[in-house]
Order: C-alpha cells, then sequence, then structure tokens
C-alpha cells in the first residue's frame, strides 16, 4: 500500500523537535509521499527545504488567506522564484477566508465610537469599509496566485471557509486551464458534485473520523473514484482516537482505512485510487525530470 499525505505542514513549528521520526513513521505507515504546504513566502522556503532534506518530501508555495493581509513587497515574484524548485508540485494554499472578518474583531472599539460619535450609521460604513478591504485583499492575493499557476502550468491547492460563492466566482475562468483542489473539504455532496463536474477535486482529512461528522461521511460516500485524496492537514486536525492531540501524516493511514469503511472497499483500493488521483494533480514529474 502507498498512500500520499497531500496537504501537511511540517514547516511549523510543532515539528521542529522531531521532524526525523515524523518522517519516518509516515513512511512506516505507508505514507511515502508528503507535500507540505507553503502558506507565505517564508513558510513556502523552509517547505522548499524540507523537501530537499527528505526523499518522500515535496512542497507546495503559496500565501494563505489568513497571511493576505501581511504580504508586502513584491510577495508574488517571490513565489515565482520559489516555484521553479524541481520538488515544487502545486501553487497554494490560497482562497478564501471570511471566517473572521474585521467588523467581528479589531475594528469594534471603531464602530462604537463612529457610532456614538456620529451617530449609527456611520459605524456600519466603517464596518463595511474595513470588511471590503478584508476581502477584497485576499481576493487579489487569490487571483495573483491563480495567474501564476497558470503561467507555470501548475494545479492549484484552495483553502476556502466561509467563502463558497465567492471562491467558486474567482475560479470560474480557470475552469479548463488548471485544476483546483479544495482542501479539507467539508462540504455537502452537491457541493462536491458542482467542483469536480468543473474538473476539480477534493481532499479528507481526520475529520472523517470524528463522531459528528455525519454529513461530511454522505459526501465522502457520493464522490466517484479519482476525484478525492487524502490529507491531514497536521498538526491540525488528527482522526480518532487521537483527536486532540498533535496530528502527523503518518496519521493519513487512519483516514483512508476510514474512507474505505465508508465506501464498503478496501484500505487498498482507496490507497490506490487516492495515490493514482494525486500522481495526476500534482507535478511529481518535475521532481523525476530533475533526478
Ligand atoms: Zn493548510
Amino acid at each position: 500500500m502507498e498512500l500520499i499525505d497531500t496537504h501537511a505542514h511540517l514547516d511549523f513549528p510543532d515539528f521542529e523537535g522531531d521532524i526525523e521520526a515524523v518522517v519516518r513513521r509516515a513512511v512506516a505507515s505507508s505514507v511515502g509521499r508528503i507535500i507540505t504546504i507553503g502558506t507565505d513566502p517564508e513558510s513556502s522556503r523552509r517547505a522548499i527545504a524540507l523537501a530537499e532534506r527528505f526523499d518522500g518530501v515535496y512542497a507546495a508555495v503559496g500565501l494563505h488567506p489568513s497571511e493576505a493581509q501581511e504580504a508586502e513587497g513584491d510577495w508574488i515574484g517571490e513565489l515565482q522564484g520559489l516555484a521553479a524548485h524541481p520538488k515544487v508540485v502545486a501553487i497554494g494554499e490560497t482562497g478564501l477566508d471570511f471566517h473572521r472578518l474585521p467588523s467581528s474583531e479589531m475594528a469594534k472599539p471603531f464602530r462604537d465610537l463612529a457610532a456614538a460619535t456620529v451617530g449609527g450609521g456611520a459605524g456600519e460604513i466603517v464596518r463595511r469599509i474595513n470588511d471590503d478591504d478584508y476581502k477584497n485583499r485576499q481576493a487579489d492575493a487569490f487571483r495573483a496566485q491563480l495567474a501564476l499557476a497558470e503561467d507555470l502550468g501548475f494545479n492549484i491547492i484552495i483553502h476556502q471557509r466561509d467563502a463558497w460563492r465567492e471562491t467558486l466566482e474567482i475560479l470560474a475562468p480557470y475552469s479548463g486551464k488548471l485544476r483546483a483542489v479544495f482542501h479539507c473539504f467539508g462540504g455537502a455532496a452537491d457541493q462536491a458534485a458542482e467542483l469536480i463536474a468543473a474538473g476539480h477535486m477534493v481532499s479528507f482529512t481526520g475529520i472523517v473520523t470524528f463522531r459528528n461528522a455525519g454529513p461530511l461521511r454522505d459526501t465522502v460516500a457520493s464522490v466517484p473514484a479519482g476525484s478525492f485524496m487524502v490529507e491531514t492537514d497536521c498538526p491540525y486536525l488528527a482522526p480518532a482516537p487521537h483527536r486532540g492531540k498533535r496530528c502527523e501524516p503518518a496519521h493519513a493511514r487512519i483516514t483512508a482505512e476510514r474512507i474505505a469503511e465508508i465506501r464498503n472497499t478496501t484500505p487498498d483500493a482507496i490507497a490506490k485510487e487516492t495515490t493514482a488521483a494525486a500522481e495526476a494533480f500534482f507535478a511529481f514529474r518535475r521532481a523525476a525530470a530533475a533526478g
């Protein structure tokens, strides 16, 4: 059996102390390849360094939507430079995350102040200006990374939270030009079907093992073979029975086994299907070509 953990964050400080043991345990659990995902230029650089250090580790370079407000200077040029590395297999993660808008966070004191001094309408205006600026920065960063992926012939890894329609709108013009994987997919079967119809993919994390994930298991049961992959999103989202602890790539096997149960098939079959899907989606051939 060979599994690929298609979404890990091995560059996070959580793994600093025992990265070699983490990679070794992955290999021992049949997770022979791991894609470690950059969240900004610095994280992408660390991801590439890990890919240089470990045979089975590959990298994706990107700017996470939650980092879009912090990005400075020619960050897209930096990502473009990094993407030339032969072990880079995709652009991402990018996308939209509207879960915590400024109006629900730091803008509240200003909103209250504006409301108190010039009346309630002013508070509403301040709210909208902040949220629109925040969303626009994420959307601009997402568009820039889509253009980069198309230019360089890569597929793209998408993080989407509370921004489903907006994400699909920005992605729509790229249908047929590149493929996207909606990582840590938690949507309904009809949402997965909509993506797959447009040529895109989904990937599932350890959430499929959680007791309260019944609706997600319906989605897992519904998607056609070849349209989904397995990931950990480690250090987050450890599958049961490790829930709440640090997750690591070896846990992709537990997720694959649970997916096999849900789909009434064998872990071997799931490993074959998801590894073939990942080989078609990610640019592993670049590393092979570079020897
Ligand atoms: Zn991630």
